[in-house]
């Protein structure tokens, strides 16, 4: 079984884990960013990450693991790899989360919903709609990075690998807006300004 400190000894090698004043896709500030797709981008580490989620539902006849695009694409897919079972992914289509490409839940199968990073847990609750609307049967959520410290609550089983508490800030209370120090958009909604 992989550690906590593994998961992030992980991101750190790869680049992943990055120190400065970001703002969130939620619109929080933070001094932490996980950029996820650092990790991502080597199959070794997605394998070997993915595994550990893949194995904590294993016994659990997962029919389909869906993930939200663009990260929950890679995670969904290699879990579902280990898992032997169909991959999905939902996609923004007039700004609302859906399954495109002929992708379809069967009624009551067996699905595990993963995310990458989360910290409020938006397109999990997102994803969560598109499963029920399609009456699949949600069995649980696998996060790789849980940057809420735990605190996030979906009402259904979730395994994380990670849980952190890192530090956001709306922008009033940003005390490093306070400080002057320039912001850096990260994720998947902002454009990437600049590298810390
Ligand atoms: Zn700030």
């Amino acid at each position: 079984m992989i550690t906590d400190e593994e998961v992030l000894q992980i991101f750190k090698q790869a680049g992943a884990y990055l120190q400065g004043h970001f703002k969130l896709t939620s619109g929080l500030h933070s001094d932490t960013y996980f950029e996820k797709f650092q990790v991502l981008q080597y199959p070794h580490y997605t394998a070997r990450i993915c595994k550990e989620l893949a194995d904590r539902f294993r016994y659990d006849n997962i029919d389909l693991v869906i993930g939200a695009a663009t990260g929950g694409i890679i995670v969904a897919y290699e879990i579902a790899r280990q898992l032997e079972v169909r991959a999905n992914f939902t996609e923004r289509e007039n700004g609302k989360m859906a399954l495109r490409r002929g992708f379809k839940i069967i009624k009551g199968e067996r699905i595990l919903l993963v995310e990458d990073v989360a910290t409020t847990g938006g397109s999990v609750r997102e994803v969560m709609e598109v499963i029920q609307e399609q009456e699949g049967d949600l069995v649980g959520i696998g996060l790789l990075v849980d940057r809420s410290g735990g605190k996030l609550n979906f009402g259904v089983r979730t395994e994380s690998l990670l849980t952190i508490q890192a530090r956001t800030y709306t922008e009033a209370e940003c005390p490093l807006c306070k400080q002057g120090i320039p912001i850096i958009k990260r994720g998947s909604r902002e454009i990437a300004v600049t590298s810390p």
